[in-house]
């Protein structure tokens, strides 16, 4: 559905973040870009939404090349979702989540309908939905970066070490509410960590990748288990 061809990303000092990568995230289910710090995952992730352009190499989504298409209208179909879930700090979570649908242009009934909906996807109540980002938990707050970014009705989601920063046992939750959602929406979601046993416990398909942006393994837990 995603698929990277011979892609290579080289930032304005120099720094080659992404070499030659090529790989095919399927549609539905999860695919995982693990690595160190600093192998290229968070580049990689940008590029599918264009916040990050390629130096060579093209992506296509639906076998489209995404550079033909203007990144405001490709991002209608792509929701995304950071560490600190970037939430804005003056405004209830329902104003938050709205923000998604507010910005594709939807008018504000048919925007509060969808955030409402959203929130209650997550897991999160009509109350929560008033409060302010510093009145809930880390993993609440992390909830509401996730109904934001499925606020707007998406067909990809891309997540940057979405639970990097929230307890093990927390942590556990949403990783089962991820998979949840992935499965009751029928979305396809391209989630980058550190963590190896996040990889293997979330992933479908996980890609490996090594220092100096080269994909070192692209498989299945399974097949990289046997290993
Ligand atoms: P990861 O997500 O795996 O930590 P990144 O994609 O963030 O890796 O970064 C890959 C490499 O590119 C790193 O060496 C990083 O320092 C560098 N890098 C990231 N963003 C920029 C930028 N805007 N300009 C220059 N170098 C960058
Ligand atoms: P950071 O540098 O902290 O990772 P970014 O500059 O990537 O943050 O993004 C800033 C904010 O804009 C985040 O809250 C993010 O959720 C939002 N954002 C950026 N790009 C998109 C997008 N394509 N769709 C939805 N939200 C986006």
């Amino acid at each position: 559905m995603i698929r990277f061809e011979d892609v290579t990303k080289r930032y304005a000092d120099g720094t080659v973040a992404v070499d030659d990568l090529s790989l095919e995230v399927p549609r539905g289910g999860i695919t995982v870009l693990v690595g160190p710090s600093g192998c290229g995952k968070t580049t990689s992730l940008r590029m599918i939404n264009r916040m990050v352009e390629p130096t060579s190499g093209r992506i296509l989504l639906e076998g489209e090349d995404i550079s033909r298409r203007p990144a405001a209208q490709l991002r209608r179909h792509i929701g995304y979702v950071i560490q600190h879930a970037g939430l804005f700090p003056h405004r209830t979570v329902l104003a938050n989540v709205m923000t998604v649908p507010r910005l594709l242009g939807w008018d504000r009934g048919k925007a509060r309908a969808a955030a409402i909906e959203a929130i209650e996807k997550v897991g999160l109540t009509q109350d929560q939905a008033k409060r302010y980002p510093a009145q809930l938990s880390g993993g609440q707050q992390q909830r509401v970066g996730v109904a934001r970014a499925l606020a707007g009705d998406p067909t990809v989601v891309l997540m940057d070490e979405p639970f990097s920063a929230v307890d093990p046992i927390v942590r556990g939750d949403l990783q089962a509410e991820v998979r949840r959602l992935q499965q009751d929406l029928g979305i396809t979601i391209v989630m980058v960590t550190h963590d190896i046993d996040e990889a293997l416990t979330l992933g479908d398909k996980i890609a490996v990748m090594g220092y100096g942006g080269h994909l070192a393994q692209f498989a299945s837990p399974a097949e990289l288990l046997a290993e």
